[in-house]
C-alpha cells in the first residue's frame, strides 16, 4: 500500500518521455503551470493517468484536467498550441465532472493531423504547482508503454485555504473591467501568466466571468471559467498589494491586445517606480496600453553565481526548438549525415578551444576539450551507430545515444560524475541542431554591455557569445555550481541564476542593474538609481585595477613582515588566473578534479602531465600538490568504498590512500614526475597522528628509489581536525610545513555537517575554538621552523586575513579573485596590530563577536567583496 500523501501517475498515453524541458513553449518549459513531464505520443487516446474526478474539459477538448479524491490536480495537454485548433481532430469520451478510473480513456485525437496542424504533438503532463503536490520521481528519456509507472507524486504543503484568504467580493480594495484579449480566450498559457505575475505579491486576487468567481492564483481555477477571446471579466484585489496585482494582470492582457505574446521594449517614459523591493512591473500612467509587458520595471532576487556588477540592455535568448526525424532514410545516408554534423561541431569547437587559448579563457578551453572528448566517444557513436542500423534517423540515434548514456551517469551515486550529463545534453544539441540545418551560434548580435537572459545557459552558448560585448547573465533557473556559472566566473562575467520564469517576461533593450552581490536584477531602474550603480561600476573597475597591479609585488604588513599569499588551484586555468592576480604560488592544488569525473583513475603519465601543464602556469613559483583527498563529500566511482553510516568520519583523506596504497603509490609517482623550474611540494589530507605521516613518507622513499631520484621533496601535513591540530607541535617536527584547512577543522571542531545548509549560517570558522586550535598549530609550527599556512576558506576572507597573521600564520592560501584585496590588506597593517586583535579575538565567546571584532577592524573599503 502507499503512504498517504503519495500517488502513483500512470503513463496516459505510448510514446517517448521526455523532460518538461522539451516541451516548445517557455509556459510548460518554465514549470509556469506545474512540473511534469511531456510525452512524445506514437497512439491517439489520451487516459486517465489516476482515479480522479475531471474538473476541467474545455470546448477545443485539447486539455483535460484531473483532481484526485486527496486534491492533487494533473493537467493533460494534448500537443503545444492546439487549442488553436478548435475542437478539430478532437473527440471526447468523458465531461467535465465525470469520475474515472486509472486507465480510462478521456478523449481521441487524429495524431496525424495534429502532426500537421499543431506546432508540436508533445504532450505536457502536470502536476499543477497551485495544488501543493510534487514530483518525486519520474521515468524520462525513454519509451514508455501507456499504463506503464509515469511519476511517483507526494503532498508537499496543504492547499491554500481560500478562506484564510479572506472574503475577496467584501474587502476588495481595487477592482479593474477588462476585455480578454487573449486569441483563444484563457486557457493553459494565459492562465499560467497570469498566476506566476501574481506569485511575489501579497494579495487576494479574484476574477469574476460568466457570473462565477475564480481565484487568479489558481491556473485550473482561471481555465475553469471558460472565458473566451472579447468576454468582459472583472478583476477584485485585496490586500497590501491590491493595485500592484492589478496593475500586473492588466499589463498582461494589454500585452496580448496585439500580439499574442508579449515582447515590447518598455517606453522611454517609465517614469512612476515601486519602492524597493516590489517585484512587478506595473502600469504607468500615460503609458500606451499595447507597449507595457509583464516584467517592464521591478526588482527580481536570484542567487550570486558569478560576482560583479553589470548594467545593460536586456536580451533574451532562447535555445531553438530542435526537431527530430524518427524513422532514417537509409543507413548509409544517416551514418554519412551524423559523421557530418560531428565533423562540423568538432571543427567548431576546436576553434573554440583555439580562440580560448588566452588565459582568460581556459575554462572555456577546458569545456570545449571535455567536448570534445564526449564528441568522439567510441561507446556513444557505437551506440548511435547501432540505432541508425536498426532504422533511426542520425538525430533520433545520437539523441538516444547520449540519452542512454546520461541515464547511466545519472544512476551512479557520484555528484561529479553527473555534473557530466550537463556536458553530454549541451553535446547532443550541438549536434542535433547542425543536423537540423540551424545555426549554433547565437542568432541576435549582442548589444554593447548585454546583459544576457536565458531560462538555462549552455556552456555551449555561453563560449559562443561575444565575450567583449556581454556584461552580465541571468538565469531563470540553474544552480550556482553549474557549468555555465563556473564558466561565466572564469570570464569574470557577473551571473545571477535562480531568477525564476518571470526574467523570462523582460522584454529585450529594457535597461537592467544586475547585481550579484545583492543577488537582484532590477529591471528598468529610475536614473537617480542608474546613476549610482555607473559610479559604482566605475570605482570597483578602477579600485580592481589598482589593487591587480600592485597585487604583483611580493606581500609584506605594514611594517615589513613578509607574508607569502599563495592561490588554492584545481586546474590549469585557475592557476593561470592565480598568476594574472598576483599569487605568489599555488598553495594547495586540490587533485580530485583529475579522480572524480571518470570511470577508471588517471595514469601516472596522465597525472605528470596535467601537474605538469600546472607547474609551467606557475614559472618558478611554489606548487603544492595535495594528495588524493576522496570520501566523505567526494565519493570516487570506481573504489570499493563500504557504505559508511558516517561518511565525514569514515575513509577520507590520506585514509583513502593508506587503504588503496597503489593509488597512492601511482600519484606520488606522478609528481615526482614533474619537470622544471616549478617547487613541487606534496600535502597529506586529513592526518590525525604521526602514524599516517610515516607510512606515506615509506611509500615515498620506495618511490624515490624506484625512479631513482636522490633530491628529496617537501612534505606538508593538513591540520583539519582537532587532533592534528592539538599535536602540531609532534606533527611539525617529522613534517616540512603545516597547511590549516579551516574548512574540515571547523566542521570537526563544531560537529556541524559542513554540507548542511540549516548549519552554514553557525559553521564559521571565527569561531573562538576553531581560532584557539589555529594559534596552537601555528606554535607548534614556530617551535620546529617550520611555515604555517592557511589554505581552507577563511583564508579568502580578507577581514579574515590580520587575525589569522596575529595568530602566527605566515602563509595565506586563497582562491585566486581575492589575492589583490588579501594583499592589500596585510600590506595595510603591522604585525603588532595583527597580535593585539588576535589577542582580543581569542578571549571572546563566539563566532558573531570575533566577526563583528574583525569588521570593525576593517577600513570599510576593503569589506567591499570582490
Ligand atoms: C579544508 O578542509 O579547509 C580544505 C582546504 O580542504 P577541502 O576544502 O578540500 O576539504
Ligand atoms: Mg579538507
Amino acid at each position: 500500500m502507499k503512504p498517504p500523501g503519495t500517488l502513483t501517475l500512470l503513463a496516459p498515453l505510448a510514446g517517448w518521455s521526455a523532460p518538461l524541458d522539451e516541451a516548445p513553449d517557455e509556459v510548460f518549459a518554465a514549470r509556469l503551470l506545474g512540473d511534469g513531464v511531456a510525452i512524445d505520443p506514437t497512439e491517439g487516446t489520451l487516459h486517465a493517468p489516476c482515479d480522479a474526478v475531471v474538473v476541467l474539459l474545455p470546448a477545443s477538448r485539447h486539455a483535460v484536467t484531473l483532481r484526485t479524491a486527496a486534491g492533487c490536480e494533473i493537467l493533460l495537454h494534448v500537443g503545444i498550441d492546439t487549442v488553436a485548433l478548435g475542437g478539430e481532430g478532437f473527440e471526447a469520451h468523458v465531461s467535465a465532472g465525470a469520475r474515472v478510473r486509472a486507465g480510462e480513456p478521456l478523449l481521441s485525437f487524429d495524431l496525424d493531423f495534429l502532426a500537421q496542424r499543431a506546432r508540436s504533438v508533445l504532450t505536457p503532463v502536470i502536476v499543477t504547482s497551485d495544488s501543493g503536490w510534487a514530483i518525486r520521481g519520474r521515468t524520462v528519456d525513454r519509451a514508455i508503454a501507456l499504463g506503464e509507472r509515469l511519476m511517483e507524486v507526494a503532498l508537499q504543503r496543504a492547499r491554500p485555504d481560500d478562506a484564510s484568504l479572506g472574503n475577496a467580493a467584501s474587502a476588495a480594495a481595487a477592482v479593474r473591467r477588462l476585455t480578454v484579449s487573449f486569441e483563444h480566450g484563457i486557457h493553459a498559457r494565459p492562465a499560467a501568466l497570469l498566476a506566476a505575475a501574481l506569485r511575489s505579491l501579497a494579495a487576494d486576487v479574484r476574477l469574476m466571468a460568466r457570473g462565477r468567481e475564480a481565484n487568479a492564483r489558481s491556473t485550473v481555477a482561471l481555465m475553469a471559467l471558460g472565458v473566451r477571446h472579447g468576454e468582459e471579466i472583472e478583476i477584485r484585489a485585496s490586500g497590501p498589494d491590491a493595485h500592484n496585482a492589478l496593475n500586473a494582470l492588466t499589463a498582461i492582457f494589454n500585452a496580448h491586445e496585439s500580439a499574442p505574446r508579449p515582447a515590447q521594449p518598455p517606453p522611454a517614459s517609465a517614469a512612476v517606480h515601486p519602492p524597493a523591493g516590489l517585484d512587478l512591473g506595473t502600469a504607468q500612467p500615460g503609458e500606451s496600453p499595447a507597449a507595457r509587458t509583464v516584467m517592464t520595471y521591478g526588482v527580481l532576487r536570484g542567487v550570486a553565481a558569478s560576482p560583479g556588477l553589470a548594467i545593460g540592455p536586456a536580451l533574451q535568448l532562447h535555445r531553438p526548438e530542435i526537431r527530430v526525424r524518427e524513422t532514417g532514410a537509409g543507413a548509409p545516408a544517416e551514418h554519412a549525415a551524423l559523421d557530418s554534423a560531428r565533423a562540423e561541431v568538432r571543427a567548431r569547437l576546436e576553434r573554440t578551444a583555439l580562440a580560448a587559448a588566452s588565459d582568460a579563457m581556459g575554462t572555456a578551453r577546458e569545456i570545449a576539450a571535455a567536448h570534445l572528448e564526449l564528441l568522439d566517444d567510441p561507446e556513444l557513436i557505437a551506440a548511435a551507430r547501432t540505432a541508425i542500423d536498426a532504422g533511426r534517423s542520425a538525430g533520433a540515434a545520437w539523441r538516444a545515444a547520449v540519452r542512454d548514456s546520461a541515464d547511466t551517469l545519472r544512476a551512479l551515486d557520484d555528484a561529479r560524475l553527473r555534473e557530466r550529463v550537463d556536458d553530454l545534453l549541451d553535446l547532443e544539441a550541438q549536434v542535433l541542431l547542425v543536423l537540423a540545418g540551424e545555426s549554433v551560434e547565437p542568432a541576435a548580435a549582442l548589444p554593447e554591455q548585454a546583459i544576457v537572459i536565458a531560462r538555462e545557459l549552455l556552456p555551449s552558448q555561453l563560449i559562443a557569445l561575444d565575450g567583449a560585448r556581454l556584461a552580465g547573465i541571468a538565469m531563470a533557473a540553474g544552480g550556482a555550481t553549474s557549468h555555465a556559472a563556473i564558466l561565466a566566473a572564469a570570464m569574470g562575467i557577473p551571473a545571477l541564476v535562480a531568477l525564476g520564469p518571470q526574467v523570462l517576461a523582460i522584454p529585450d533593450g529594457a535597461e537592467v542593474i544586475l547585481d550579484a552581490a545583492v543577488g537582484a536584477l532590477e529591471v528598468a531602474p529610475l536614473e537617480p538609481r542608474l546613476t549610482a550603480a555607473r559610479a559604482r561600476l566605475a570605482a570597483s573597475v578602477a579600485e580592481r585595477a589598482a589593487l591587480a597591479s600592485a597585487a604583483q609585488r611580493e606581500c609584506r604588513t605594514a611594517d615589513g613582515v613578509r607574508i607569502e599569499v599563495l592561490a588554492n588551484v584545481g586546474s590549469v586555468a585557475e592557476a593561470q588566473a592565480a598568476v594574472r592576480n598576483g599569487a605568489e604560488g599555488c598553495g594547495l592544488l586540490r587533485t580530485e578534479f583529475l579522480f572524480l569525473d571518470r570511470l577508471t583513475p588517471p595514469s601516472e603519465s596522465e597525472q605528470t602531465a596535467q601537474y605538469q601543464q600546472i607547474a609551467d602556469a606557475l614559472g618558478e613559483r611554489p606548487l603544492t600538490i595535495r594528495t588524493l583527498d576522496a570520501g566523505g563529500d567526494k565519493p570516487i566511482a570506481y573504489l570499493p568504498m563500504p557504505r559508511e553510516d558516517n561518511p565525514a568520519l569514515g575513509l577520507r583523506g590520506i585514509r583513502t590512500g593508506l587503504a588503496w596504497p597503489q593509488l597512492l603509490r601511482t600519484q606520488l609517482r606522478a609528481v615526482l614526475g614533474v619537470r622544471g623550474p616549478a617547487r613541487c611540494r606534496l600535502l597529506l589530507p586529513m592526518i590525525t597522528d604521526l602514524e599516517e605521516i610515516e607510512a606515506v613518507r615509506r611509500v615515498l622513499e620506495e618511490v624515490r628509489g624506484e625512479l631513482g631520484r636522490s633530491e628529496s621533496i617537501a612534505v606538508g601535513v593538513m591540520i583539519e581536525t582537532p587532533a592534528s591540530a592539538l599535536l602540531a607541535e609532534r606533527i611539525a617536527a617529522v613534517a616540512d610545513f603545516l597547511s590549516i584547512g579551516t574548512n574540515d577543522l571547523t566542521q570537526y571542531t563544531l560537529a556541524m555537517d559542513r554540507g548542511n545548509p540549516q548549519l552554514a549560517a553557525r559553521l564559521d570558522a571565527l569561531h573562538p575554538a576553531v581560532l584557539r586550535l589555529i594559534a596552537r598549530a601555528a606554535e607548534g609550527a614556530r617551535t620546529h621552523g617550520r611555515h604555517a599556512a592557511v589554505c581552507g576558506g577563511l583564508a579568502s576572507e580578507p577581514i579574515a586575513a590580520p587575525l589569522l597573521v596575529g595568530l602566527g600564520v605566515n602563509e595565506l592560501s586563497a582562491v585566486p579573485a581575492v589575492i589583490p584585496q588579501l594583499k592589500a590588506r596585510i600590506g595595510s597593517v603591522s604585525l603588532r596590530d595583527c597580535r593585539a586583535l588576535a589577542e582580543e579575538a581569542l578571549k571572546l565567546p563566539t563566532a558573531a563577536a570575533v566577526r563583528a571584532l574583525a569588521a570593525d577592524a576593517t577600513p570599510a573599503a576593503a569589506q567591499v567583496p570582490a
